[in-house]
């Protein structure tokens, strides 16, 4: 069963980065408005998040942090309907067993918070107000070949970074701290999206890019894309969300590259925030255990609707 739940925890968690993401998907689940992430050596370290969110109740406090436990679907049904960003109720127990966890966490009807030690299984009371906060040390210690392929310290903050801004792209209401060190290395306010997305890339970006809104039947394709002739292209300013999931789509950055083929020369990389609205039943998020595939039922549909969202943004800024 060890081995077992290593071998799924290595698809889940590849890096500091991966427990990052997993940890700000459940805060978000949460309804946290402020997450909070601090880091050592890079997460390898020491990786905590806390949330101001609703907490976790102490009888299932044990359950959180086991494999297949998950409080966010209960039925097949569901499945097809996810709202959260988690549902696969892998994180916890996998992040559990590859490093040193921890989890406190308190719900508006608790007079204080507990925590649990994943290890020992030792509950004892702690203080914090309302949420939770998840503690991961010592990433990997015990699988030293998993270790040895961690890149330098610098190298892997810079993966937890990206991991924190991909999900502030997508919900802007929501403040960020990312610290490093002891240092406050990203600070992100609760704003607008247009705030959030000069917050995240930049002045260049928001003064070389326009908007893309289109309607297509029940999808919406809406964001930015960067202007074919913008002084500057970072292939990595390719952010692309489903329901509000950050995902990786060749179809998608197909779509986004047929709009752009006509003007853009050599071998230039597009752009682009796009985030895709489409009913929850279009699409399969349960394809990867990351969550960062997906499927569509009608994948020509999407690669349209991206496409002529793309290129109408595109001969607007020609105009
Ligand atoms: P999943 O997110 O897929 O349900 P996880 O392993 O990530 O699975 O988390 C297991 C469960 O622990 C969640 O379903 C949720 O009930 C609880 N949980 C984890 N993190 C938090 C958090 N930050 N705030 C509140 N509940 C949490
Ligand atoms: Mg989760």
């Amino acid at each position: 069963d060890e081995l077992i739940s290593q071998i799924a925890a290595g698809e889940v968690v590849e890096r500091p980065a991966s427990v990052v993401r997993e940890l700000v998907d459940n805060a978000l689940d949460a309804g946290a408005r402020q997450v909070t992430v601090k880091l050592m050596a890079g997460g390898v370290r020491q990786i905590l998040v806390e949330d101001d969110g609703c907490g976790i109740p102490v009888p299932e406090l044990p359950l959180a942090l086991k494999r297949h436990a998950t409080s966010k679907i209960r039925s097949l049904d569901d499945l097809e309907h996810v709202g959260t960003m988690g549902f696969r109720g892998e994180a916890l127990a996998a992040i559990a067993s590859v490093s040193d966890m921890s989890v406190a966490s308190r719900t508006p009807h608790d007079a204080h918070a507990h925590r649990l030690d994943a290890r020992s299984g030792e509950l004892t009371p702690a203080a914090r107000a309302v949420g939770t906060s998840v503690e991961a040390r010592e990433l990997f210690f015990n699988t030293p070949a998993r270790r040895k392929f961690l890149k330098s310290d610098a190298t892997e903050l810079a993966h937890c970074l990206e991991a924190v801004r991909r999900h502030a792209l997508a919900r802007p209401e929501v403040g960020f701290a990312v610290w490093h060190e002891g240092k406050l290395v990203e600070q992100l306010r609760p704003g607008t999206p247009a705030q959030r997305l000069q917050d995240v890339l930049g002045d260049e970006f928001v003064r070389t890019s326009r908007e893309v809104d289109l309607q297509i039947g029940p999808m919406r394709v809406h964001g930015r894309a960067g202007l074919p002739d913008a002084a500057r292209s970072r292939a990595d300013w390719q952010y692309c969300y489903v329901n509000g999931r950050y995902v990786r789509d060749k179809l998608i950055s197909h779509g986004v590259r047929s709009a752009y083929e006509d003007v853009l020369h050599g071998s230039r990389q597009p752009t682009y925030v796009l985030f895709i609205e489409i009913d929850p039943e279009r699409v399969d998020v349960n394809v990867h255990p990351t969550k960062i595939e997906v499927r569509f039922r009608d994948s020509r549909e999407v690669h349209q609707a991206v496409r002529k969202a793309v290129e109408a943004t595109l001969a607007r800024s020609r105009a």
